[in-house]
C-alpha cells in the first residue's frame, strides 16, 4: 500500500478568550494546519503554492480563534465553583 502525505503547513494565531462567569481573559494559542496537495486550489483553478496554503493556514487559525473568544469559556476557578456547587458543597 502506497501513503502518499501531503505536506502540513501549520498556521498560528493567539486567543484572549474571556470566562462566560467571571471574565478572565485565558490566552490560548490556536494551531490549524492545511497541506500543500493538488487540490487545494486557488480560484482560479491553479494550485495554491506553499506561502498561498500558509496563508490559508494562518486565516484557519485566525477564524478559530475569533470563533474560540466569541463562545468564550469557562474558567477553571469557575469551573471548581460550578463542580462543587453540584455536589452539594463537598469537594470544594
Ligand atoms: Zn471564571
Amino acid at each position: 500500500m502506497v501513503t502518499v502525505t501531503f505536506k502540513q503547513v501549520w498556521g498560528y494565531a493567539n486567543a484572549h478568550v474571556p470566562c462566560n462567569t467571571c471574565g478572565r481573559l485565558s490566552k490560548r494559542r490556536i494551531r490549524e494546519y492545511c497541506t500543500v496537495n493538488p487540490f487545494n486550489k486557488n480560484e482560479d483553478g491553479s494550485v495554491r503554492n506553499y506561502s498561498e496554503v500558509a496563508a490559508q493556514a494562518r486565516k484557519l487559525a485566525i477564524d478559530e480563534a475569533e470563533r474560540q473568544v466569541a463562545a468564550g469559556r469557562t474558567c477553571r476557578v469557575c469551573e471548581a465553583k460550578e463542580l462543587s456547587a453540584r455536589n452539594g458543597g463537598l469537594g470544594a
